[in-house]
């Protein structure tokens, strides 16, 4: 299997090349030349969630791993995650259901994948003996899936930057708390598009990429995509393999580019439904076609609290027939606020998404109506992904809606709606009473570079 740059001017990688280095270095996204059929789908209700990963992950692999290596990373991974199904489905109303992927350690479906490719860069830098530095850009939950994950992971410092104030308590107590030496939670000022944009600059610097061996887990790696296509089929699976829409809400991409992965991989995903809160810019690039980068609005729902949504560059790369030319001028417009989408790509992209917009109001009323409902317990997030949701259901099509993060992550939002604080699961009582570890930094990538080169294990 091998792996091509959305901008077409970077090194040809295999699947271990491509998830260590993260973003390509002419600035694109790596994507498998072409996406592979998976075997067998008829027969996969009733497996493991751990089986089911292995059948869809090897495909992507190639040689990097042996069997025996990614089933070992696979069940590590997964042990972690404290229900018995990994990724229950859970119905809401007729032809409605819920896809829980919050019961992972930090409670959002960012452990499903940070918790594999943490075994899996294990399994790398041990053959190689190499060091590297992991250094990523969260709105919250990135940030403390990446730290929880590679804590304990030999060979590899991680440096978080998350924007300063705008994470909520519970997101920014698990970047600080734990003691591992190794990793560093770094407080930025300004808003989490700075952090991303700080992150692109310390990659782009090609001196600086070599001399600390940087490497990037943000949710551009493509590991990470794959790791998150396994839940969009064991919910097909669940569901007798029927054409079935997803219902996503959406921040950088990430997530529901893995379902449109497994459709093209031969799954039954009929529509992907982007949600998204008051930052928009996806829902308007659908509706309009001008994807114009606006200010940032701070809401409940932060880890959705983004303006440029990186792994929509992959979606656009496919519409516009694998033209990295096309996409390299695109990317050229965006750094002047924004690029209008070709009419024959936006066909294209009508035809597997739809999306929808939730405001602050409906968000809240979506949690208190729903528990009312069922007794479910949304975060914010997953409220904006079941209300989008209710508007596109269709008789007849079962309708999928991905709960993103547990509430408890999200307290003050949900006692808003409810009047009650849900309480964080057993395995994470305490995290108030531990002392924080952090270090405020400017938004400048010169003062970031030397804190890293300080701080980081030689
Ligand atoms: C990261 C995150 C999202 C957005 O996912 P993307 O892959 O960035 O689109 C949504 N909800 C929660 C809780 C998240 O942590």
């Amino acid at each position: 299997m091998r792996y091509v740059s959305t901008r077409g001017q970077a090194p040809v990688l295999n699947f271990q090349e491509a998830m260590l280095s993260g973003l390509a270095r002419d600035g694109g996204l790596y994507l498998p030349e072409t996406v592979p059929a998976l075997d067998g789908i008829e027969s996969l209700d009733g497996l493991s969630y751990e089986e089911v990963a292995f059948r869809v992950i090897r495909p992507f692999t190639g040689d990097s791993f042996t069997d025996e290596e990614l089933r070992g990373a696979i069940d590590r991974a997964y042990a972690r995650i404290s229900h018995a199904a990994r990724a229950p489905l859970v119905q809401l109303a007729p032809g409605h259901h819920l896809l829980e992927l919050f019961h992972g350690p930090t409670l959002a479906f960012k452990d499903f994948a940070m918790q594999l490719i943490a075994q899996l860069f294990q399994i790398a830098l041990r053959r190689s003996g190499e060091r590297i530095t992991i250094v990523g850009a969260t709105s919250g939950d990135t940030g403390s899936a990446a730290i929880e994950a590679f804590r304990g992971i030999d060979n590899v410092d991680v440096f978080i930057m998350y924007p300063h104030g705008r994470v909520s308590e519970v997101q920014r107590r698990q970047m600080t708390t734990p003691a591992a030496e190794n990793v560093h939670a770094l407080a930025v000022t300004g808003h989490f598009d700075d952090c991303q944009a700080r992150l692109k600059d310390l990659f782009n610097d090609h001196v600086f990429r070599d001399e600390v061996g940087l490497a990037g887990v943000n949710s551009i790696n493509w590991a990470r995509v794959v790791a998150q296509i396994v839940y969009y089929v064991t919910a097909c699976a669940s569901l007798g393999m029927r054409q079935t829409d997803f219902c996503v809400p959406t921040g950088n991409f990430g997530d529901i580019f893995a379902g449109s992965v497994a459709r093209r991989m031969g799954l039954p995903v009929r529509r992907l439904i982007v949600a998204t809160n008051q930052n928009d810019i996806l829902h308007r690039a659908l509706t309009t076609g001008d994807y114009r980068v606006g200010e940032v609005v701070p809401s409940i729902s932060p880890s959705m609290d983004i303006q440029v949504s990186s792994n929509f560059e992959r979606a656009l790369y496919l519409a516009y027939g694998q033209d990295a030319g096309a996409i390299r001028q695109l990317m050229e417009e965006l750094k002047a606020g924004g690029f209008s989408i070709s009419q024959g790509a936006l066909e294209t992209l009508r035809e597997e998404f739809r999306s929808g917009r939730v405001c602050e109001d409906e968000t809240l009323a979506t949690i208190a109506r729903i528990r009312n409902t069922t007794g479910e317990v949304l975060c914010p997030h997953s409220a904006i992904g079941v209300a989008v949701a209710e508007r596109h259901l269709e008789p007849g099509v079962p309708m999928v809606t991905l709960a993103t993060a547990h509430p408890a992550k999200f307290p003050d939002a949900v006692a808003r709606a409810t009047g009650l604080r849900p309480p964080l699961p057993p395995h994470m009582e305490g995290l108030f009473d531990l002392p924080e570890r952090v270090t405020r930094v400017e938004n400048d990538v010169d003062a970031l570079k030397s804190l890293i080169r300080e701080r980081r294990t030689r």
